[in-house]
């Protein structure tokens, strides 16, 4: 795609949800820096927190801010401020937003079957946020002037379009394959570091995968956006038996009750 061509996807509504396949760009390398990133992310989380259904039960809030914070920590990212939303959604789902932002919705903490599976879901998006996926997607699809200018506060239209493209889609942008693979693999080791076992995320993919086979609506929100194959499956497991695990665990003492209040929405 030529640049005149690239540039006007960017600007158009569906911006992030277009393959970005041809447009500018340097081999993956990333435009935008982590000052800008996080600036960008505060108007597109005011712009969220106008579109989402957000929960403000402090019982659930504070538990996820509180695994949140904690597998934070293990990035290199940790110096910098996240923040964690619970979405009043039953969909299973959660998503990151570049600038340290994830939103989790009260369907997928309904279904988690332990506090590992919830958390590594959750490793699994703060991955995404640390390895700053979403803004290396921006970075192919924008050009570096496009990026300084209009995004960031020069054309406030365009946190309304990522937002609206969030609330559509249930995603900030569709990750390549390559990048969900490395959301696992780093995903894993960040959740262990936290002190729960990393077997959660390969169960909570099980468990997704056999509701999708059941019954194909059930968690397509999430499919869409997290391919998951039982080679996935697979894969997630063998790395979860590579780290040492003595110690580590699948539960703990508030779960329970962040759940029931989830399942209560
Ligand atoms: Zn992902």
């Amino acid at each position: 795609m030529r640049y005149r061509t690239c540039l006007r996807a960017a600007l158009g509504v569906a911006l992030l949800a277009l393959p970005f396949a041809g447009c500018a760009t340097l081999g993956g390398a990333n435009y935008v820096s982590l000052e800008q990133e996080w600036q960008m992310g505060q108007q597109i989380e005011a712009q969220l927190a106008s579109e989402l259904d957000l929960v403000n039960d402090r019982t659930l809030t504070n538990y996820v801010n509180r695994i949140g914070q904690q597998l934070v920590r293990q990035t290199t990212l940790g110096n910098r401020p996240w923040r964690f939303y619970v979405v009043n959604d039953d969909r299973v789902n959660a998503f990151n937003v570049p600038g340290g932002l994830v939103y989790v919705h009260t369907g997928l903490i309904a279904r988690a079957g332990s506090a590992a599976e919830l958390v590594g879901a959750m490793a699994h998006e703060v991955a995404h946020g640390a390895l700053r996926h979403g803004t290396r997607r921006m970075s192919q699809a924008y050009e570096a002037n496009v990026i300084a200018g209009a995004v960031l506060g020069r054309n406030p239209g365009i946190a309304q379009q990522v937002a609206a493209q969030v609330v559509a889609t249930g995603a900030f942008a569709r990750f390549s394959r390559a990048d969900e693979n490395e959301a696992d693999r780093i995903g894993v080791p960040i959740m262990a570091q936290a002190g729960y076992d990393p077997e959660g995320l390969a169960r909570m993919l099980e468990r997704l995968l056999e509701d999708n086979q059941r019954d194909p609506g059930a968690v397509g929100r999430f499919f869409s956006t997290h391919p998951t194959t039982r080679e996935r499956v697979a894969n997630v497991r063998a790395l979860a038996r590579s780290v040492n695990r003595s110690g580590l665990r699948m539960n703990d003492g508030d779960f329970a009750a962040a759940r029931s209040r989830a399942q209560r929405y």
